[in-house]
């Protein structure tokens, strides 16, 4: 298997989990871009959004309810947050088993770059 976070969900790379359930786990940015940024992945490998079906519409929830459930128990909800689902190559995507970035702990700017 030559997935990176294919890897790390079989724990042959190290990551620092945040949290974990039957269906995603979520763990730090080893390149961490602000205070809080935590990636969410589902435990079963999909590539990227443009691969995900109307099969994964639960799943998908599951990810953003997730988020916003770590991002409440981060305490980063009052100040607010981005949740970042990067697409593709055009899309910024290096790693390509779908995941959410959550970033909070400082204002982000908009546009993205
Ligand atoms: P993306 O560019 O949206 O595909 O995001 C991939 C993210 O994975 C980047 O923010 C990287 O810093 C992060 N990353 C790469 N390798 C690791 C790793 N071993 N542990 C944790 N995060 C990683
Ligand atoms: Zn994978």
């Amino acid at each position: 298997m030559n997935c990176l976070f294919c890897r790390i969900l079989q724990g042959e790379i190290p990551a620092k989990p945040v949290f974990s359930d039957e269906l995603c786990f979520a763990f730090a940015d080893i390149q961490p871009q602000a205070p809080t940024h935590i990636l969410l992945i589902p435990r079963r490998h999909i590539d990227s959004l443009v691969q995900a079906t109307a099969e994964d519409a639960d799943l998908l929830g599951h990810l953003l309810a997730t988020a916003a459930q770590i991002a409440r128990q981060l305490q980063l909800d009052h100040g607010g947050y981005r949740v970042v689902l990067n697409t593709g190559d055009d899309g910024g995507q290096t790693v390509h088993h779908l995941h959410l970035h959550l970033l909070g702990g400082r204002s982000l700017a908009w546009p993205p770059g």
